[in-house]
């Protein structure tokens, strides 16, 4: 049966790794493919696990012998997909996830216009914010020039959204991971007649519900927060305050979040 590739994309600290971890516990048969990237490892990040890290010269050798299907340079380091993920996945006819910005998702549909392109927005700038400063946090020291800069680069992203098949908002977490099985299982079922066990109903849709051409009215006030209209719109934050929104009130089921 042939595998299906989603694009992931989202603005840095939306929760991205999070969903995509909490999808794989879930649902099997889908592959992970695992970047190179010259920035250094990250808190607990281990060399194969979250990327395959590597140094400038050694990327730089690999894009020159033809070895990504993608790649592009995000906050000044690059990132790059290897083609063998892609050829590994068919193999062994799994689906193939790809967690990458929106230039190499730009390039991923050039190529391969029949992949599925999922965009995850966070519900505003104060909790992406806050998911930011948590997240370094938890790996040892907060930079806000950093949290800062990945916010103002977020409404660039954002600006993307157009470019994408589905849309989720990770606001509650549970209702994200749930649109998120909901969007694969959908797909299995409509390109490989994949039957769904439980609710299949129920799991269309929500999954039609996340298709960019019905998500107008539920984006409108996430798009606002951020200062996106139409399809220019650059902002400038006004943050009431320097005090982190309470993010974790979101997630009705789970005070801890699973990173
Ligand atoms: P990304 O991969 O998009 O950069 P992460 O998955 O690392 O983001 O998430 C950033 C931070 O936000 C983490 O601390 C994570 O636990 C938290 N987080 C993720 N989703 C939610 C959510 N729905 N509500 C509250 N916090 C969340
Ligand atoms: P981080 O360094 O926070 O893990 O990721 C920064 C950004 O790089 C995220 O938007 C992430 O999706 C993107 N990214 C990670 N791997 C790749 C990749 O292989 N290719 C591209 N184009 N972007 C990637």
């Amino acid at each position: 049966m042939a595998g299906i590739l989603f694009i992931i994309s989202a603005p840095s600290g939306s929760g991205k790794s999070t969903l995509v971890s909490e999808l794989r516990k879930q649902v099997s048969g889908v592959d992970f493919a695992i970047s190179w990237t010259t920035r250094a490892p990250r808190g607990s990040e281990a060399n194969g696990r979250e990327y395959n890290f590597t140094s400038r010269e050694e990327f730089q050798r690999m894009l020159d012998a033809g070895v990504f299907l993608e790649h592009a340079q995000v906050f000044g380091h690059y990132y790059g997909t290897a083609r063998q993920s892609l050829e590994e996945a068919r193999a062994a006819g799994h689906d193939l996830l790809l967690d990458i910005d929106v230039q190499g998702a730009a390039q991923v549909r050039a190529k391969l216009p029949e992949a599925v392109s999922i965009f995850i927005m966070p519900p505003n700038p104060k909790a992406l914010r806050t998911r930011l400063r948590n997240r370094s946090r938890a790996e040892g020291v907060v930079i806000e020039a950093e949290v800062y800069r990945r916010l103002s680069e977020a409404s660039k992203e954002i600006e993307n959204y157009r470019e994408y098949g589905y849309i989720l908002v990770n606001d509650i977490l549970d209702r994200a991971v749930a649109q998120l099985e909901a969007i694969v299982l959908a797909e299995r079922f409509f390109r490989n007649g994949e039957v769904i066990a439980h609710r299949s109903h129920r799991v269309l849709e929500v999954a039609a519900a996340c298709l960019q051409s019905n998500s107008q009215e539920r984006l409108k006030p996430v798009l606002e927060a951020f200062g996106i209209f139409g399809n220019t719109g650059q902002q400038m934050f006004n943050f009431d305050d320097d005090s982190d929104e309470d993010d974790s009130d979101n997630d009705d089921d789970n005070d801890e979040v699973p990173q």
